[in-house]
């Protein structure tokens, strides 16, 4: 093969290598934060959980708070009732005390109601504080072999990198700028496989005399379509049968 092209191989499988390495390490920051946010996402639900139970026990404290008005109330009423002169004024003050004994009732109902709501919504939070934890060591398993990734892309760049330029010190400059040009406009495809008598990549077919030039890969010639360096990597399925014919 001409020593040329089979360093301009090289050289793409380099490039392609290190593209790939550049697009997932900057794919990372997006991961990074999808992790974020399952976090994010278990301590949104134990704030949530936690801000009704907070909500529940107020609203315990209040109705217990007017609860504790009533009963003095009610106390007053049982003190004032050995004072009444009057029937009237008995059977009225009982009358009071009847009435606060039912909204002491009601209340003592709805604190029992909101004991047993703080019960369902402590254990909620307990869920979720499970959850988060759980979350929490998921995540930080998963940010480890994320940043290990990344350290072998890095690694992996930083070699493909110092090979390339080795590399292309020794190929002839004009090449090497065909080569960038292409690389450039053709999504940093450069050298593609000329196979079965077509262009692998762009997927045009070549006439026959210059596919048969391509297969002794021993001149440097584009693809009449995309322009690209091709070349021929050995015996297809194609003219293995034609050997067999
Ligand atoms: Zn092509």
């Amino acid at each position: 093969m001409l020593p040329d092209l089979e360093r301009l191989i090289r050289l793409q499988q380099l490039e392609s290598t290190a593209d790939a390495d550049r697009r997932r390490i900057a794919e990372q920051p997006e991961r990074a934060q999808a992790l974020q946010s399952r976090i994010d996402q278990a301590q949104g639900a134990l704030d949530a959980a936690k801000g009704l139970l907070a909500a529940s026990q107020q609203a315990r404290r209040e109705v217990e708070k007017e609860m504790a008005v009533i009963q003095g109330r009610l106390s007053k009423f049982k003190g004032q009732l050995m004072e009444v002169k009057t029937n009237r004024e008995y059977q009225a003050m009982q009358k009071e005390i009847e009435v606060a004994e039912t909204e002491v009732k009601a209340m003592e109902d709805r604190i029992l109601e909101l004991m047993l709501e703080a019960d369902q919504l402590n254990a909620t939070v307990k869920e979720a504080e499970r959850a988060l934890a759980a979350e929490q060591q998921a995540v930080k398993a998963e940010r480890r072999v994320l940043d290990e990734e990344v350290a072998a892309w890095e690694a992996e760049l930083a070699k493909a990198s110092a090979a390339r330029e080795e590399l292309v010190r020794g190929i002839d400059a004009r090449l090497v700028a065909t080569f960038e040009q292409l690389a450039r406009q053709r999504k940093g495809i450069a050298v593609a496989e000329a196979r079965d008598g077509i262009c692998t990549i762009c997927h045009v077919r070549m006439r026959p005399q210059v596919f048969n030039s391509i297969r002794r890969n021993d001149a440097i010639i584009q693809c009449d379509s995309c322009r690209r360096i091709l070349y021929f990597a050995g015996v297809t399925d194609a003219v293995a049968n034609e050997a067999v014919q």
